[in-house]
C-alpha cells in the first residue's frame, strides 16, 4: 500500500505512516493466490501430492471370489457335523492357485486344494483351512464345519467398480496409492507445485562452510525457507543469493519461472531496503507493512501472475511473515487448504501474555505440565527463541494479552511438543 499522505511507495528512510491489518493482508492472499493447473503424474510419484480430479473405480477389487486362506474349497453346507471325532471325506478333484485357476465345476462330496489369493471354484461356496484337513490317496478329511462364504473373499468386496473411492482435493497417502493401484490407475492427475524462487538479499550474509568475514553473519534464512516451502508443497525453483544493489534484485524478481518469488531481507524502511520500491517498479506493491509482531516491515504484491513477498530479514520476522502470508499462497496456490499445518491445542495460561491492541502479536511459548509459558526473550533477531519454543500464541488485534489462568489456543511446531 502506497504511503495515504504522499501516494508515494517508497519509504526508505520515512518510516510507516499506515500499516495493513493483517486481516486484510490474508484477505488479499486469498484473493490472489490462485490455484495452478493440474498436472498427470506417475503413480509412483504422486505420493504427498493434492489430487485434482475423482477417481471412479474401473474394476472391482477383488475382481474374482478368492480364497482368504490356504486350504479347501467346497460347499460349506457339506461340513456340517464334521468335528475331530467325525471326519467327513471329500474326493480331490484337483487345485487352485494363484494366477492359475481350477478350470472345472466342483460338486457336492468334492473338495480342490486352494492357496490363498487363488480364484474360488465354480461350485465352492467356502474354504476349510489346511491345519483342519488331512489329505491322502485323492481324499481330503475335514475336521471342522465352516458356513458358506467363510474364508472367501467375495468379488468387489474392497473396492466395487463404478464407486468414487478418492476426491479430488485430497492430499494423497501412501496407502492411497496402493488403492490407486488396485484399481489399475497407472498415473493420477494433480495439481502442479508452485515453483517458489528464493532470492537471498544481504552484503554481510556468508554461507555456512565459508569463512566468516569482518562484520558478516552466517545465513540462515534461505534453509529454514526452503524446508518450509517444503513442508507447504512447493518446489524450490531456485535459491539466488544476491547483493544488497538494485539490479542484481530486480532482475532475480522479474525473471519468468515462479508462481511464487520470496525475496529475503530489504524489506523495511531503510536506506538498503531496496525491495519493495523494485516491486512496484517491476509490478505492484499492493501491501507495504502490516500491524503485527515481529514482522511488520513485510510486503507483497504481484508482477503479472507471479505472487512476490518481502519477508524481514530478521529470521523470526523471516519465518513468521512467511508461516502468515507467503505459506499460505504457496498451499492455496498448490491445491492444499490455507489453514497452518501446525498441530494445535487448547491450554491455560501460567505466565500472562502481554499484547497491544491494534496488532497481532506472534508469541513464541514453552509448555510447562501443558500450561502455557510465553518466552522471555522474543526479540525478531533471537532465532533460538523459536527453537527453545514448543509452538505458539496468536494474540489477535484486539486484544491486549492474556491474563494468568486465560484458555489460549497453541499451534505446536512439532505434534511430540503436546
Ligand atoms: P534486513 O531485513 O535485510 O534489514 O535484515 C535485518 C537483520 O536480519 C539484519 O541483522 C541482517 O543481518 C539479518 N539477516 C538478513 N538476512 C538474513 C539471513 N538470510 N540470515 C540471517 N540473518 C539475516
Ligand atoms: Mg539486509
Amino acid at each position: 500500500m502506497s504511503d495515504p499522505v504522499t501516494n508515494n511507495p517508497d519509504v526508505r528512510m520515512r518510516g510507516f505512516t499506515s500499516r495493513s491489518l493483517v486481516e486484510d493482508v490474508l484477505a488479499w492472499v486469498d484473493e490472489h493466490a490462485q490455484r495452478l493447473p493440474a498436472e498427470s503424474v506417475e503413480l509412483a510419484k504422486a505420493s504427498g501430492r493434492m489430487l485434482a480430479e475423482d477417481i471412479i473405480a474401473t474394476h472391482d477389487v477383488p475382481p474374482f471370489d478368492r480364497a482368504s486362506m490356504d486350504g479347501y474349497a467346497l460347499q460349506g453346507n457339506a461340513t456340517d457335523g464334521a468335528g475331530d471325532y467325525n471326519p467327513l471325506e471329500f474326493r480331490l478333484l484337483g487345485e487352485s492357485m494363484p494366477g492359475n485357476a481350477f478350470a472345472g465345476k466342483l460338486e457336492t462330496g468334492t473338495a480342490i486344494r486352494i492357496m490363498t489369493g487363488a480364484p474360488v471354484p465354480l461350485g465352492a461356496d467356502a474354504v476349510v483351512p489346511a491345519e483342519y484337513a488331512t489329505e491322502s490317496n485323492g481324499v481330503v478329511r475335514i475336521t471342522t464345519s465352516v458356513s458358506p462364504g467363510k474364508h472367501i473373499g467375495r468379488i468387489g468386496e474392497d473396492v466395487q467398480a463404478g464407486s468414487v473411492i478418492l476426491n479430488a482435493g485430497r492430499r494423497l497417502r501412501p496407502q492411497d496409492l496402493g488403492v490407486l493401484a488396485s484399481v489399475g490407475v497407472p498415473r493420477v492427475t494433480v495439481t502442479q507445485r508452485p515453483a517458489v524462487r528464493v532470492i537471498i538479499t544481504g552484503d554481510e550474509l556468508v554461507l555456512p562452510g565459508d569463512p566468516l568475514g569482518a562484520d558478516c553473519i552466517f545465513e540462515s534464512n534461505s534453509f529454514v525457507l526452503r524446508s518450509l516451502i517444503e513442508r507447504d508443497g512447493g518446489e524450490v525453483e531456485s535459491m539466488r543469493r544476491v547483493r544488497d544493489d538494485r539490479k542484481s534484485i530486480a532482475e532475480a524478481m522479474r525473471d519468468a519461472g515462479a508462481d511464487v518469488v520470496l525475496v529475503s531481507g530489504g524489506s523495511s524502511v531503510g536506506a538498503e531496503d531496496h525491495a519493495p520500491s523494485i516491486l512496484d517498479d517491476e509490478g505492484d506493491l499492493a501491501i507495504h507493512g502490516v500491524a503485527m509482531r515481529p514482522s511488520s516491515p513485510v510486503g507483497m504484491g504481484r508482477i503479472g501472475e507471479t505472487m512476490v513477498f518481502l519477508l524481514p530479514g530478521n529470521p523470526v520476522s523471516c519465518l513468521c511473515a512467511y508461516d502468515f502470508f507467503a505459506g499460505r499462497a504457496i498451499r492455496l496456490r498448490g491445491g492444499r487448504a490455507s489453514d497452518w499445518p501446525y498441530p494445535r491445542l487448547t491450554a491455560t495460561v501460567e505466565r500472562k501474555i502481554v499484547s497491544a491492541i491494534g496488532r497481532v502479536d506472534y508469541c513464541r511459548v514453552l509448555l510447562n505440565d501443558g500450561r502455557v509459558v510465553p518466552l522471555s526473550t522474543s526479540g525478531a533477531s533471537i532465532l533460538t527463541s523459536t527453537t527453545r519454543a514448543d509452538g505458539f500464541v496468536i494474540v489477535s488485534a484486539s486484544s491486549e494479552g492474556y491474563a494468568v489462568g486465560a484458555t489460549v489456543e497453541v499451534f505446536l511446531y512439532d505434534s511430540s511438543s503436546a
